[in-house]
């Protein structure tokens, strides 16, 4: 198998909305198996970055390269969730009215095209796949809860484990410990750092704690393009950065 030298490659990318540049310039770089943070004031262009990536936004000039070759701005979004990029939003959006395992269950379905059917038999592979994420996102214990039951953070879980069923190549992380008990916050930074092992994930945020405990490499996004990338500690110390975001 012959891994790709970036997984995602933004280049040069813009996008103006009724003549404001929310994406200016922008390039960046997401190896195979990072974990990658995002931080950077609101309006910095952090979702719409997310929208291009997924397809939903169409810049107006720039390239967006998925495994070296595969120029996603002239796909769709459908093709690109295919391609195998899943998209977590900030509010968690699981089935409340059933259990944690007919969500994992739904999931599988749908990354397979079987629409509306919870029922449709599961293999013995199936069944395990599902075991292996509630032992990921350490929610064996909830199996036959309702989701409607669920702490907001474990809501968030299952959902990043609906997300797992897909078995994207690169997942995207929208604020996920907002409104999140310190507690939760930290097993979600282990959490992201466990599925960091087998695949890409970008995670936007902006409780900086959670960004430390991450230890990975940040990008501060201002005004649509990179302001300051590399560690947190050589991120937060950038006068750049203070007087963007963090002294704010
Ligand atoms: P962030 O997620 O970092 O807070 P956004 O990507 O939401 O930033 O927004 C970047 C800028 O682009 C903001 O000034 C926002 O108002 C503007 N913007 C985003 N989407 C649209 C849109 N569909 N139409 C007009 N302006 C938009």
């Amino acid at each position: 198998e012959t891994r790709a030298k970036s997984l995602l490659y933004l280049e040069d990318v813009s996008v103006s909305f009724d003549g404001f540049k929310a994406i200016n310039s922008l390039s960046l770089v997401v190896e195979p198996g990072e974990l990658r943070a995002i931080i950077g004031p609101n309006g910095a262009g952090k979702t719409t970055m997310m929208d291009i990536i997924t397809g939903k936004t169409r810049p107006d000039t720039g390239r967006v390269i998925f495994e070296d070759t595969i120029d996603l701005t002239k796909k769709d979004e459908a093709d690109i969730a295919q391609l195998g990029i899943g998209r977590k939003f900030q509010k968690p959006t699981v089935f409340e009215s059933h259990t944690v395992w007919d969500n994992l269950e739904l999931a599988l379905n749908r990354s397979r095209s079987v629409f509306g059917t919870l029922f449709y038999t599961l293999s013995a592979d199936d069944k395990a796949r599902i075991e292996e994420i509630l032992e990921t996102i350490r929610m064996t214990h909830r199996k036959n809860e309702y989701a409607a039951n669920l702490s907001h953070g474990q809501k968030q879980w299952l959902e990043i484990g609906m997300l797992l069923a897909q078995e994207p190549k690169l997942l995207l992380v929208d604020e996920p410990v907002a409104g999140m008990t310190d507690a939760e916050t930290s097993e979600t930074a282990l959490l992201l750092k466990e599925i960091a092992k087998t695949r890409s994930v970008v995670v936007v945020e902006h409780d900086m704690g959670f960004i430390r405990d991450l230890g990975v490499k940040v990008t501060c996004l201002a005004e649509g393009s990179v302001l300051a990338e590399g560690s947190i500690d050589f991120v937060s110390n950038d006068p750049k950065v203070i007087e963007n975001y963090l002294g704010r």
